[in-house]
């Protein structure tokens, strides 16, 4: 066994054979550039990328056409966000979305804050859920689009995507859905869910890293946006830049693989995840499960570990690989920001961690995960003052412990 072994699926999926060798030849003898309009070079690469843009196409239930090609999800974050306030400003000038979305949508919505839009943040459920209810009672008459996550990076909680696109469309206001994590792990088909604009990256479905698209909707409404990156008019004038061709086959591809083995890529990946929480569960109290047991992604646990400290936790468990529910910025360790708006306290955000399952997890890896888990949070649990006390019978609603380890 190789360790560490890899359970950090959400931040990023390891490459699919399958995908490498559709794009070997991209590199080497069809080098060419998909804008060359006047030899065979640029004519096959050009093929390539729109057999790439119908199998994308294809697995959103859109058309090729309206499949707009980024480096990734953080740059159709900015153009659909930045491009669609631009382009849409004489209308109105606020724009809702979550406390819980990813930096990427975070961080545009506050520089689109200091161009003078007004932007609500929802507070979603303490299962890190937005609702209908909440998208309809933020709604405004100068609202110009509502940006929601459709499931989250960290607790892995899903949106109620379609009953909001349904809203968004009867209000007549722009509905844009960062489906980073959901694409291949839950049904996307942008017509019935009443999307107008959703963002998908490589690297998180088995293809590879740098490569993106928005899918921007094309009648009933024809989204039009503002370009952020201006050239040689690429991408029907809504992203210049050559496009990178070998990143677009691995993306076409992987969107292919995510489509025919949708039914066999989840059932085994929920199976896994469903094993691991079962038995860790069974061997450990006082372990909480962060998100919504019933809208939640079927790869991802998220689970607080009390009277445990996240950072010895992961410490502890090195020969997995995981993320930790804290971010270490320069000074100090901040608990997330998703569990933060969820409502989780400071205390119990740092000691959790966040597992993630996927195609090539394997049955063997989750028995060794459970070990090393139970085994590590044992350990630092006899180290823990407050532990004993609780095990001793005493009431911790009587001891202040926050804070206290
Ligand atoms: N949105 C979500 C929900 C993500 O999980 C990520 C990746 O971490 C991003 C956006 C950014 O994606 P990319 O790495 O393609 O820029």
């Amino acid at each position: 066994m190789k360790l560490p072994i890899y359970f950090d699926y959400q931040a990023t999926t390891p490459l699919d054979p399958r995908v490498l060798e559709a794009m070997l030849p991209y590199f080497t003898e069809h080098f060419g550039n998909a804008a060359s309009r006047s030899h065979a070079f640029g004519w096959t690469a050009e093929q390539a990328v729109e057999k790439a843009r119908g199998q994308i196409a294809e697995l959103l239930g859109a058309s090729p056409k309206e499949i707009v090609f980024t480096s990734g999800s953080t740059e159709a974050i900015n153009l659909a966000l930045k491009g669609a306030a631009e382009m849409y400003s004489e209308k109105g000038k606020h724009i809702v979305t979550s406390e819980v979305e990813h930096k990427a949508v975070l961080d545009t919505c506050k520089h689109l804050e200091q161009l003078g839009y007004q932007v609500t943040y929802l507070k979603p459920t303490k299962a890190g859920r937005v609702t209908r209810e909440m998208v309809e009672a933020a709604l405004r008459p100068d609202t110009i689009l509502v940006a929601l996550m459709w499931a989250n990076n960290e607790v892995g909680t899903l949106n109620p995507i379609r009953e909001i696109g349904a809203l968004c469309h009867e209000k007549g206001v722009l509905f844009f859905t960062d489906a980073t994590q959901a694409v291949g792990k839950v049904p996307v088909d942008v017509e019935a869910d009443h999307v107008d604009m959703l963002c998908l990256s490589g690297h998180k479905l088995y293809g590879p890293k740098g490569i993106g698209c928005l899918y921007v909707r094309r009648k009933n409404p024809r989204v039009r946006l503002v370009s952020q990156m201006d050239g040689g008019g690429h991408e029907r004038g809504m992203r210049s830049g050559t496009l990178n061709v070998p990143g677009i086959v691995g993306l076409g591809k992987a969107c292919e693989l995510c489509r025919t083995d949708f039914d066999k890529d989840l059932a085994h990946a929920k199976a896994l995840r469903d094993e691991f929480e079962r038995r860790v569960f069974a061997s450990l109290d006082y372990v909480t499960l962060n998100g919504d047991a019933d809208h939640r992604l079927p790869n991802n646990s998220n689970l607080s570990f009390s009277f445990v400290e996240g950072e010895s936790m992961i410490m502890g468990i090195k020969d997995i690989a995981v993320s930790s529910g804290s971010a270490c910025t320069s000074a100090s360790l901040e608990p997330s920001h998703v569990l933060r708006a969820m409502g989780v306290g400071d205390e119990l955000a740092h000691s959790s961690i966040r597992f993630g399952f996927g195609r090539f997890t394997t049955r063997e890896d989750v028995d060794f995960a459970v070990e090393q888990v139970v085994k590590a949070v044992k350990r630092l649990r006899e180290l823990s003052p407050l532990y004993e006390m609780v095990q001793e019978g005493v009431d911790l609603s009587t001891v202040n412990w926050q804070g206290g380890h």
